[in-house]
């Protein structure tokens, strides 16, 4: 049986998911791209079965590090059960972005010349629920009288168009730069090659969901992006988590929040 919004039936669930949903602390952490996941409505989209599996359709390793940074903070984590490449929740409906005809090298038929009733399904199947979800959970630290800290976890290709990346982590952010900050200057002479707004940056519309649920509220945020080569395995996953939760701890110390 198909749910109402006509691409998810109902053996396969909700298009969100919540970890961690009586977490103690402040923090909510969020996961847009968690998913390569495809409902069988969707077919292929005219893809390649590496296509499928490559980061075009999820951020590889970022559900694991952000559930392993949830239960370390005790915070609440929300990501999203289907793949990006039917709709990007870290962008709003109006951006090309939310449900690309093209990302990277790939062509991706199955979005091409998409309908008005075909987008407004996909929005309301996943950008809708998700969104509502982590207002809810952002509504819930609220009410408990706590200051909400919103992450969102990413992770990045090493090569992109052909070109190594030499950052391996990026500590993203929009208008407010508190955390990141605070996060950067925690980073200095650490392990790892750690960058401001790298490999991307506000100006490439993926601060969507910290400017929806944090910036308009003051709750200080972070976007975090890490090189999918170093968290390819549930080992280095801990390590990754370990120093993220260690840097996120001492950033909150300074901007002064829990
Ligand atoms: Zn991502």
């Amino acid at each position: 049986m198909l749910l109402r919004s006509g691409i998810l039936t109902s053996s396969e669930g909700e298009a969100v998911a919540v970890d961690n949903a009586t977490a103690l602390s402040g923090f909510v952490f969020v996961c847009e791209h968690a998913s390569s996941t495809l409902p069988a409505s969707a077919g292929t989209l005219g893809l390649s079965a590496e296509a499928l599996s490559s980061h075009i359709a999820w951020d590889p390793g970022a559900l694991a590090v952000g559930k392993m940074l949830a239960t370390k903070l005790d915070g609440t984590l929300v990501h999203q059960r289907f793949s990006r490449l039917l709709y990007d929740c870290n962008r709003p409906p109006e951006s090309p972005a939310a449900m690309p005809e093209k990302s990277e090298i790939y062509e991706i038929p199955g979005n091409r010349d998409l309908t008005p009733a075909e987008r407004y399904a996909r929005t309301a199947a996943f950008y809708v629920p998700f969104h509502d979800q982590v207002s809810r959970e952002i509504a819930r630290v609220v009410e408990s009288g706590r200051q909400p800290v919103v992450v969102t976890v990413h992770s990045f290709t090493p090569v992109y168009f052909g070109k190594q990346r030499e950052v391996e982590i990026g500590v993203l952010h929009d208008a407010d730069s508190r955390l990141a900050d605070a996060m950067l200057d925690a980073s200095s002479g650490g392990a790892y090659r750690v960058e401001r707004n790298s490999p991307y940056g506000p100006e490439d519309g993926v601060t969507h969901s910290l400017r929806l649920h944090a910036i308009p509220y003051g709750h200080p945020n972070v976007m975090i992006e890490v090189r999918n080569d170093l968290i390819s395995n549930t080992v280095d996953q801990e390590i990754m988590a370990d120093h993220l939760a260690a840097l996120i701890v001492k950033a909150i110390d300074v901007v002064g929040t829990a």
